[in-house]
């Protein structure tokens, strides 16, 4: 059979030769009956049999037709002689409307996979050991990866002040900077703090460029925000609706991640003030005294006490202690310089670490913090004003200290004669021997 399109009239044909045959044998039979012919018998014989082909004929051709039909809906090979053009080599054919669906829809998927492995990743980092840095920058990693942004900044609110957003990390030409070594004034923060504080989603667009300002947030509660600028020239309006997506959906698992305590912070802060526990205090304590010991440098140690917390707790119930005891960690982790480090040393004592501080300085730190802790108007859990001092020892390292219970043997010495010369008072350790 032949193969090639334009023969399609190779079913046409003999279907045409048929047709004739039938006609023919249909005016031999008009003839006979109308009596202008007689029919010899093998005539009769001959016609019958020509009429008969003719229509064995038709029914094949019909046949063929359907199973060729049938054929270009199963997979595999066209049948050959279809009178159907050839099908066309792979990867030349036309694509068609169906096709394009069918890729863009591929396209999504394989986006969503990698959404979804970025997230995975984040989580586990996020449940691992490790600090802030590494998360963050891990997470800004994919999110330039994801998106093709050449610069994303995440502004977080400070700690200390809620209404104070920081740029706490920027991504920039595949390099991530933190904190002090931003550079502030290369910064764009407009509409940084409007969307950190309703939440929105701001875009700006330039013939260039597309500006997203994205909340970072939590269970509702807004982290801070992310700016990111995208790149418009080679990039479609569906892949940057994509883009602006999956920010969205990385953000919120950024938000999460920077919101959940990692297993080192699980294992070294306590729960009730966020200050460091006092087995941590040991490990920190061990190396600054050995270098103290060794290397000759200086260590304050001061320790705090909540006067009267035992009357607090009475008067007010033990919820309102609890807030006031979380109040007065947070007034003075906010009071302490970064490289000092503040420790729940036992129910409501506190002690501090302040290396290489002399005595004067030490004191004056404690002092800072007696009075911030006086002013401070601080209420319980019905709104009741709950008035608060405490009092503080100090103790600095000196020669003869050859264990590091020693130094915190004297700054509870200090403090005990602050309690008892009348409370609210900060006392610095005039010792000149070994307390053990
Ligand atoms: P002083 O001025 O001599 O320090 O008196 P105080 O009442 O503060 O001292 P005392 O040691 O007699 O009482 C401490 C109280 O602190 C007793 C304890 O129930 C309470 N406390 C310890 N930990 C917590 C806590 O996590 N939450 C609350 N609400 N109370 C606590
Ligand atoms: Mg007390
Ligand atoms: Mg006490």
């Amino acid at each position: 059979m032949k193969t090639e399109p334009e023969n399609r009239h190779s079913i046409i044909v003999p279907f045409a030769v048929c047709l004739v045959l039938l006609a023919f044998a249909g005016y031999y039979a008009y003839l006979v009956l109308t009596g202008r012919h007689t029919l010899r018998p093998i005539e009769g014989v001959m016609a019958l049999a020509t009429a008969g082909m003719a229509l064995f004929c038709i029914l094949l051709l019909f046949q063929i037709r359907r199973y060729y039909r049938d054929s270009l809906e199963r997979p595999g090979p066209w049948p050959q002689g279809t009178g159907l053009p050839e099908r066309p080599a792979p990867g030349t054919e036309d694509i068609s409307a169906s096709a394009t669906e069918n890729l863009s829809k591929l396209k999504n998927l394989a986006n969503q996979v990698e959404v979804l492995s970025a997230m995975r990743e984040i989580s586990l980092l996020a449940s691992q050991d490790v600090n802030f840095e590494r998360l963050v920058e891990h997470a800004l990693a994919h999110v330039e990866q994801l998106i093709g942004t050449s610069e994303i900044t995440l502004f977080l609110r400070s700690q200390e002040d809620k209404n104070v957003l920081r740029a706490q990390a920027r991504r920039l030409d595949g390099k991530t900077l933190f904190g002090s070594k931003i550079d502030l004034a290369a910064v764009d923060s407009t509409h940084v703090a409007q969307v950190a504080r309703y939440g929105n989603v701001k875009r700006e667009e330039t013939a260039k460029t597309l500006d997203l300002t994205v909340p970072v947030m939590v269970d509702r509660e807004i982290l801070g925000a992310v700016k990111a600028k995208i790149g418009k020239e080679e990039t479609s309006p569906e892949e940057l609706e994509r883009a602006e997506l999956n920010l969205r959906n990385i953000l919120s698992h950024i938000g999460l991640a920077i919101k959940t305590p990692t297993l080192y912070d699980r294992a070294t802060l306590d729960s009730l003030t966020g200050l460091y526990t006092k087995r941590h205090m040991t490990a920190e304590l061990s190396k600054l005294f050995a270098g103290c010991r060794r290397l000759s440098k200086s260590l304050a140690v001061i320790m705090l006490d909540i006067d009267h917390f035992k009357n607090i707790n009475d008067t007010h119930g033990h919820l309102t202690g609890d807030i006031v005891l979380r109040e007065v960690a947070g007034i003075i982790k906010q009071q302490i310089r970064e490289y000092d480090s503040a420790y729940r040393y036992g129910g409501e004592e506190i002690c501090i670490l302040l290396p290489d501080t002399a005595a004067r300085s030490a004191v004056s730190v404690a002092e800072r913090i007696r009075q911030a802790i006086e002013k401070a108007r601080l209420r319980g859990d019905r709104n009741q004003k709950v008035p608060v001092t405490i009092s503080g020892g100090v103790a600095v390292f000196k020669k003869y200290m050859n264990k590091l219970e020693n130094i915190i043997a004297e700054a509870d010495s200090a403090l005990y004669v602050a309690k008892q010369s009348g409370r609210n008072q900060i006392k610095y350790s005039k010792q000149r021997k070994r307390i053990e």
